[in-house]
């Protein structure tokens, strides 16, 4: 039986595109070897890139005025939500979708033939046809591809009530050399918080267990008490290795962004005009990728105790080109205007860093990040 829209994943990506796709009256499939996982990431975006018909339920907390630092503070004027991750999950309804628990091992679609019928295999050996295949299978990790990682806490507001979206103040023990990182601290609902030292980009990655130690030097210069039984939150996933494609979605189609880590808006934002069958990849996408691609390279380059200043030269751009650099997946001009921008106020030294690492000429050798972590507090 050939359905009009088989999505392979159901990560953020895929249920969006198989929700919207319901919502718009197609027959839509759906493969993923445990489709009934529960998301237990804390998802954030910006609340002006949400679609919508998002589920009220499905946020668990909206920060008005986010506060970032890099040497000096900055209020940025754009609201910033943090989602209940079970709740986006279920608001993402696919139960009018038939559900098949199992890989997609190959996906073909007949060539030079546009409208042809489109097929999936499965692990089982049971192959599934479509008019369209969607490919929302995220991406796999390697030691070749950047990764952000990160390591949080939760702790109850009486003991932190600060919603910081980045703070690089240099009080987390980072030595020269490594790659650097940054607290991010938001409220989960529930009188909670979430603080995690965060690497936006690592090649090799900055493991879980440096950042734990970071964090946990942070929270100690600023006086936060820890008991020792706090929730963790692990964070590690690529920011590279994705391609923009007609038939990819989600972080497999190259809409996570690699100096943010962010896709879920993206995502989010996108499912209805893929579910109707318009393109994701004009060229202006691709264009734009190559760009946040050559941001990505600046962003290895950072040492420690070049970031304030960067971050600095980013949050005092103007709020437009922040967010055309955040949030502008087609937004060429944009993107490189924020990006040009932010080159000529940054610190001559660093610009000639950043220049060198952004057309990819050779760095300096970046030590990988070890060190022997202490025990918690
Ligand atoms: C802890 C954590 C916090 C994060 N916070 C944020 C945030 O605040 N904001 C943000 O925008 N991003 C955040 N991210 C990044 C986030 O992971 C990605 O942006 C998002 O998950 C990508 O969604 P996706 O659906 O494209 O891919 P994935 O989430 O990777 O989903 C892929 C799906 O495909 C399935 N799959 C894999 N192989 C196959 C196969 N062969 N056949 C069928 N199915 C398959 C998987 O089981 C999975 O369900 C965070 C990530 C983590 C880990």
């Amino acid at each position: 039986m050939t359905t009009d829209l088989i999505v392979c994943g159901l990560g953020p990506a895929g249920r969006a595109l198989a929700h919207r796709a319901l919502a718009q009256g197609l027959a839509v499939t759906a493969v993923d070897p445990v489709p009934g996982r529960r998301w237990t990431a804390t998802y954030a975006a910006w609340a002006d890139d949400l679609p919508g018909w998002i589920a009220p339920a499905a946020l668990a907390a909206t920060v008005r005025r986010p506060i970032a630092w890099g040497t000096r503070r900055f209020e940025i004027d754009r609201p910033y939500v943090v989602f209940d991750g079970a709740a986006l999950q279920d608001s993402l309804d696919v139960s009018g979708a038939r559900v098949i628990a199992d890989r997609a091992v190959e996906i073909s679609r007949p060539r030079g033939r546009p409208g042809g019928t489109e097929s999936v295999r499965l692990s089982s050996g049971q192959v599934l046809t479509a008019r369209r295949v969607i490919d929302a299978r995220g991406v796999g990790r390697s030691p070749r591809r950047a990764e952000q990682t990160a390591y949080g806490l939760l702790v109850p507001e009486e003991r932190w009530d600060e919603p910081l979206f980045m703070d690089w103040r240099p009080d987390n023990g980072a030595d020269p050399g490594e790659a650097p990182s940054f607290l991010y601290a938001i409220p989960l609902g529930g009188n909670t918080f979430l603080l995690e030292e965060t690497c936006l980009a690592g090649r090799p990655a900055v493991p879980g267990a440096r950042l734990r130690q970071r964090l946990l030097t942070r929270l100690r210069h600023r006086g936060v008490e820890l008991t020792g039984t706090e929730r963790v939150e692990h964070v590690r996933f690529p920011v590279e290795g994705g391609r923009p494609g007609a038939r990819r979605f989600g972080a497999a189609g190259a809409l996570l962004h690699p100096a943010s880590g962010y896709s879920v808006a993206a995502s989010l934002a996108a499912a209805d005009a893929l579910a109707t069958g318009s393109s994701l990849r004009p060229i202006s996408a691709q264009a734009v990728h190559a760009l946040r691609t050559a941001g990505l390279r600046s962003l290895l380059a950072l040492d420690p105790a070049d970031a304030p200043r960067f971050f600095d030269a980013f949050f005092g751009l103007p709020p437009a080109l922040q967010r055309a650099y955040l949030s502008g997946r087609t937004d060429v001009g944009g993107t490189a205007t924020a990006m040009t921008t932010l080159f000529r106020a940054l610190p001559r030294r660093l610009r000639g860093t950043l220049a060198a690492a952004t057309v990819g000429l050779p760095q300096r050798h970046r030590r990988p990040a070890t060190a022997t972590v202490p025990p918690h507090r």
